[in-house]
């Protein structure tokens, strides 16, 4: 069983973390938000009072972080994993962020010994919860294969996509079709409801053809509730719409449906709805249409 450090204990990092412990793996965690270790602390693992602390007591540090600013931070910063690491520590960071962010942060980490993988993930809380997440990876091969079965504790697939940034390509390429899938299911059943038709039936008639997707599944039972507690909050999404939009056009790749989406993330946002799920998107379209998609 492998010494493993946790930094980043929120939605996703918490239940991950949990899955480690499950598995019977020593663990250390660690976030700012103190109260967030709690629960870790009472289910057996160890607390750690700043990132470098972790890492100087870990063979293993894993970063669940928001995005590249954090991650900087928490690796590079002052207090942080690489001022604590010995050389040999592997870091694989399971945040969303951007694929340049990723190699750069594993260079400067490379000069300190400590091999870096970019491992996010995609499934949310409930896949998090159930240990089944998709978990894509980037970075050395014979990293990868060192703790390719801790990171099964945490997922159902985990792939190697290619070299460090590759992970976090794959998470781009993700997000756009999530967010792109939720914004239609919403144009479509706000249609569906304006014609007065009953959404839930039309879910019902459909979800078994081709128009049928994991995301009408997660998302169009919660859609029909009203029900928007995140989740994946809104604001996080429009990160990731921000990285792909950012990564599109450094490549000079047009992107037009996903600047579309990223408009209507902004306008929720304007709205005062950054904090609520992404399948919060129908709120968009219902509020154009004048018409409630929730029975
Ligand atoms: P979150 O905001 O709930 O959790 C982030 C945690 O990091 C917080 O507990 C915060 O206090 C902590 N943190 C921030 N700065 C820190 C620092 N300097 N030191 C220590 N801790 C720090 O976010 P989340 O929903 O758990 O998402 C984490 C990552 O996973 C994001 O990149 C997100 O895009 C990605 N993701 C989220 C979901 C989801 O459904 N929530 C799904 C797939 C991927």
């Amino acid at each position: 069983m492998a010494k493993i450090g946790f930094i980043g204990l929120g939605i996703m990092g918490k239940p991950m973390a949990l899955n480690l412990l499950k598995a019977g793996h020593e663990l250390t965690t660690y976030d700012i938000v103190v109260e967030r270790m709690d629960e870790l602390i009472k289910a057996g693992a160890r607390k750690g009072s700043s990132s470098k602390d972790v890492a100087g007591k870990s063979e293993l540090v894993i970063t669940m972080l928001p995005n590249s600013p954090h991650v900087r931070e928490v690796v590079l910063g002052p207090n942080g994993v690489l001022d604590g690491a010995r050389r040999g520590l592997i870091l694989v960071d399971m945040s969303s962020i951007a694929p340049l962010a990723s190699r750069e942060i594993a260079a400067k980490a490379q000069e300190k010994g400590v091999a870096m993988l970019d491992a996010p993930v995609s499934g949310g809380e409930p896949k998090a919860v159930a240990g089944t997440l998709a978990i894509m990876v980037g970075g050395p091969e014979e990293v990868f294969e060192k703790v390719k079965g801790i990171l099964s504790a945490m997922g159902s697939s985990v792939t190697r996509v290619g070299d460090i940034g590759s992970g976090n390509v794959a998470k781009l390429a993700n997000q756009i079709i999530v967010a792109l899938n939720i914004a239609a299911m919403s144009e479509a059943m706000v249609l569906a409801t304006k014609a007065g038709v009953d959404p839930e039936k039309v879910f019902q008639a459909i979800r078994g053809g081709l128009a049928g997707s994991t995301v009408l599944e997660a998302k169009m039972p919660l859609a029909l509730k009203g029900n928007f507690r995140p989740g994946f909050r809104i604001e996080l999404h429009i990160k990731d719409m921000a990285n792909a939009l950012d990564t599109a056009h450094e490549l000079g790749v047009p992107v037009p449906l996903s600047s579309v989406v990223m408009e209507v993330l902004q306008a929720l946002k304007a709205d005062g709805k950054a904090g609520d799920d992404h399948g919060g998107i129908i709120q968009f379209y219902e509020q154009l249409a004048k018409v409630q998609v929730r029975g």
